[in-house]
């Protein structure tokens, strides 16, 4: 948003809603006044604002909270724009409360140069909703051969490196890029697979995908990466990021490597935490995701794990395709879920089912990720005075069925088309302007001084 634009908005008054903000601590009813694009007041209980001024937001019975941040996502532009733009990436992201989203390198040219950096953070600029932070290739071309301009991407103003995707399969190129990531403070993102053993494989190995002559991957395959990955960042001190875990192994090598010591983070899917398996049975592409859906007991680690900040943060892996590139039989269509638009409804399942506290959820959504992307980015993930006013609105106990017909992402492949999801995002404030809003809300001018 241009300077002289948010001059002209109207300050706006958040009225008495239900604000939770884990990075202050803050769980109570009360208001929040945006001046300028900046969060510039929070009055706790009934407090009136101390201005006279101001468009009014009722959100009496709804969650405030800090923007969304995704550290996982793919737009898919440049090069897959029939899948996503950012344009149309940045608006799903809106509807879905994010307000900060990192955009994976695996596009067509791949991220790993200035010149493509430069390209999506200026696309974004003109044609985003939300801010969108990128994420550089570990390899050129993201080959997996040779380390990408890692100095000259971080100056580009990546969030940390990746070849999303595919793994880091060469052993001597992660322990070069943990490395070198110390002198950025940047960390490598790494997609745990060993593709020797996952080579053709459709689904999680197990007693479903014998029954429906699928080939499997298993969970051995991710645990082995997760667990080379964790001695890599051992021997160089580097920052490691584990990429959608997704086996109740990966979530225990995690733990130890973090009673270790060793720098390493790790985040989990809406999906890998809510969907099993079984989604699979009757085929259904749209289930069809990589890593593979798991089994409960894989989910039971997974919630565990969050619960002990084993698992630091919560991220989409927004992975949308076109209708036609799932519509064929299941071992021809490609993996990925377009998460964002359900992303909330589903968590909430968690948080209704008393396995998460709304205020645990919503921190792994904020704060902990806000401090895996650091403060280079400005104050994120956060309600505190000063801080851009990125606000998240959300009805906890509201009913809607998904309908993907409504998603602003091109990506209409969810295997939860038609579910009840008990948890909407009702309004998405981003550097204090709305860039979403459901229709069940109206703003409005205050039409009087309020005692
Ligand atoms: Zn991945």
């Amino acid at each position: 948003m241009r300077k002289d634009e948010q001059k002209e908005m109207k300050p706006l008054l958040v009225q008495r809603g239900h604000i939770i903000d884990p990075s202050q601590g803050i769980d109570e009813i009360g208001s929040l006044l945006i001046t300028q694009g900046k969060i510039s007041w929070l009055g706790r209980g009934e407090a009136a604002p101390p201005q006279p001024d101001y468009d009014v937001l009722p959100a009496r019975g709804l969650i405030v909270c800090p923007g969304f941040i995704d550290l996982h996502c793919h737009l898919r532009q440049p090069g897959f724009e029939d899948k996503e733009t950012i344009a149309t990436g940045t608006q799903a992201a809106a509807r879905g409360g994010f307000t900060t989203i990192c955009c994976m390198p695996n596009t067509n040219p791949p991220l790993d140069n200035r010149a493509t950096i430069e390209y999506v953070k200026s696309k974004a600029t003109t044609e985003g909703l939300v801010r969108v932070l990128p994420i550089g290739c570990i390899s050129k071309g993201r080959k997996g051969e040779e380390l990408a301009e890692m100095g000259e991407l971080a100056s580009a103003g990546v969030i940390g490196f990746s070849d999303d995707g595919e793994p880091a399969v060469n052993s001597r190129l992660m322990r070069q890029a943990l490395d070198y990531s110390r002198g950025f403070d940047l960390p490598i993102i790494d997609h745990c697979e060993d593709t020797a053993l996952t080579n053709g494989g459709q689904m999680n190995e197990g007693i479903i995908s014998t029954k429906l002559g699928l080939r499997g991957m298993p969970a051995a395959a991710e645990e082995i990466m997760v667990a080379r990955d964790l001695a890599l960042a051992q021997l160089t001190g580097g920052r490691l990021h584990i990429a959608h875990v997704s086996t109740a192994g990966s979530v225990k090598l995690i733990r130890r490597g973090k009673e270790k010591g060793i720098q390493v983070s790790a985040e989990v899917t809406p999906h890998h935490l809510t969907l099993t398996e079984e989604m699979v049975v009757g085929y259904d592409t749209n289930a069809k995701v990589n890593p593979p859906l798991r089994t409960s007991r894989d989910i039971q680690a997974l919630v565990q794990g969050l619960q002990e900040n084993v698992i630091d943060i919560i991220a989409t892996d927004h992975a949308p395709h076109t209708e036609a590139d799932k519509l064929c039989e299941f071992g021809r269509a490609p993996f990925g879920i377009s998460g964002f638009e359900t992303a909330l409804g589903s968590l909430m399942s968690l948080v209704h089912d008393g396995q998460l506290t709304l205020a645990g959820l919503i921190s792994k959504l904020t704060y902990q990720p806000a401090r895996i992307i650091g403060n280079k980015y400005g104050k994120l993930g956060t309600l505190a005075i000063g801080a851009p006013a990125d606000v998240t609105i959300f009805d906890p106990d509201m009913d809607w069925v998904v309908d993907t017909k409504d998603f602003a992402s091109k990506g209409k492949n969810t295997p939860l088309a038609g579910s009840m999801l008990k948890g909407k995002v009702i309004a998405t404030i981003f550097h204090g302007k709305l860039v979403y809003k459901d229709d069940s809300i109206k703003v409005e001018a205050k039409v009087c001084r309020e005692a």
